[in-house]
């Protein structure tokens, strides 16, 4: 970036560890970084190439303030495609900011959250939508959702948005041929070829939003209830998929009486797991707040886990269970099979099994028994099987709002081309369809959204 000034900033977590890294970038890095260190070599980092290393001490005026290892990186190949210096040194709090203080008090600037990625995406480092991954990669807390990063980083989306802005660019530059020369009839070969291109662009423009709400519970996780009268097991489940003794589980009915909060990873997916309290109607003030809490929750959960008791028949209160879940992608879960069968799981499965978004699985939480079962049978009622999570996915509303725009120009162009109309009135729809996508990758966006998208940075990165 022509003119820019060196930043500097902590980027490693503010916490004690062994190793803590100074980031500092702009054209006055290594100079800068060259004055606060001294080289046990004696060489000055100036005389450093790209990629390499030194070792020695941090100075504040005279005060050494540390050891560290100082690696060297030349614009344009280091991650902000400036010059870069990296500061490694102790990993206490204190020791950290005052080799940050003694960079700082060399003309450098402190930096602001995500400016590292920002000064990447504007030297073209990377896209829009690859910083926005970045992001997501660091908070990433399952196996899917950092394929689904990574994937992102990777550039997936990216490259299947550029493919179809390619294409509706040579679209436009079939049409501006023809505009060339107005008095012609529309040669129907032509609009044919228009109509297709525009189709198959639509349908996968069709794809990626249909799979927003799959990438965003692979990213963000999958707001999960559990419900199920008093005693069925659901904190015994609950622990079981935390792997830790979190809930209070006892035999007396009634003694989950709060929601307790916790994430699980169940295969590759994150749940965030709300343990309500038996979904029973009492007198019990508090138990009364926890069956509130419960319904409440089940109006925003994307998933319910049912939990019945094997080892007993099937009661009006249970039959009344099934009658609040709604339309909400659920799996009963039969717990208890290492006591014996008694419930009716035929009438379960007949209830629940006709309906595509429904799975009924049978399992011991106690012994830790089918749980795989259980996975698969989420996975299948969130449709997350078969999604390729390192495949191209709209991460957040900013793609998906830029993304449902291109939709619906799209249709309005084919709409405009079903009229009747001359193919320079198509043309007004394709350049904005263009325009969308290019926002959408962030090549052509204003200042304010780039700001926007890296306000939800931290410091550091
Ligand atoms: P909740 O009220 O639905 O949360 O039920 P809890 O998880 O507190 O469990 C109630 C009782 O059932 C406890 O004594 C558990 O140990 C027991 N329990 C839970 N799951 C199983 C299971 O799979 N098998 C057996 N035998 N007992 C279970």
């Amino acid at each position: 970036m022509a003119g820019s000034k060196t930043v500097a900033a902590i980027s490693t977590p503010h916490a004690v560890g062994g190793i803590s890294v100074v980031r500092i970038s702009g054209p006055d890095a290594i100079a800068a970084a060259d004055r606060v260190f001294r080289p046990v070599s004696g060489r000055s980092l100036a005389e450093h190439r790209g990629y390499t290393a030194a070792y020695g001490t941090v100075y504040d005026g005279e005060e050494a303030v540390d050891e560290a290892v100082v690696t060297v990186f030349r614009a344009p190949k280091s991650y902000t495609g400036e010059d870069v210096a990296e500061i490694s040194c102790h990993g206490g709090l204190y020791v950290t900011r005052r080799v940050l203080m003694a960079v700082l008090r060399q003309g450098v600037s402190p930096a602001g959250p995500g400016e590292f990625t920002k000064r990447a995406f504007l030297n073209g480092k990377l896209s829009l939508t690859q910083a926005e991954a970045v992001a997501d990669l660091i908070q990433a807390g399952g196996e899917q959702s950092l394929r689904s990063a990574r994937g992102a980083v990777n550039g997936a989306l990216y490259r299947k948005i550029q493919g179809l802005t390619e294409r509706m660019l040579e679209v436009s530059g079939h049409i501006a041929a023809y505009m060339d020369y107005p008095e012609e009839e529309i040669d129907p070969v032509e609009s044919d070829e228009v109509r297709s291109v525009l189709t198959q662009v639509k349908a996968e423009m069709d794809g990626l939003l249909a799979r927003f709400d799959q990438g965003r519970m692979i990213r963000e996780g999958v707001e999960t209830v559990i419900l199920g009268k008093p005693n069925v097991g659901k904190s015994t489940l609950m622990n079981l998929l935390a792997g830790a003794r979190k809930s209070i589980v006892t035999d007396i009915p009634g003694t989950t009486r709060d929601v307790v909060e916790e994430t699980v990873t169940l295969g590759g997916v994150v749940l965030r797991l709300a343990d309500t309290a038996g979904i029973r109607e009492t007198g019990d003030a508090v138990e009364q707040a926890g069956v509130e809490l419960a319904l409440e929750r089940l109006d925003s959960a994307q998933l319910v886990l049912a939990v019945f008791d094997s080892s007993s028949p099937l009661t009006a209160e249970d039959e009344r269970l099934m009658e609040r879940l709604g339309g909400v992608p659920c799996v009963a879960v039969c717990n208890k099979t290492d006591l014996g069968q008694m419930l009716d799981v035929q009438k379960l499965r007949e209830r629940f099994c006709p309906e595509k978004s429904a799975r009924l699985v049978e399992i011991s939480a106690q012994e830790g028994k089918g749980l795989e079962e259980l996975s698969r049978a989420v996975e299948e009622v969130l449709s997350l099987n078969g999604i390729e999570a390192s495949g191209a996915m709209l991460a957040n509303m900013r793609q998906f709002s830029c993304a449902e725009r291109a939709a619906s120009l799209l249709e309005e162009a084919l709409a405009t081309l079903e009229a009747g109309y001359t193919l320079d009135a198509v043309d007004v729809s394709v350049e904005s369809v263009i325009s969308s996508l290019l926002e959408l990758t962030g090549e052509r966006v204003t200042d304010a959204v780039v700001e926007q998208v890296f306000s939800r940075f931290c410091v550091g990165k």
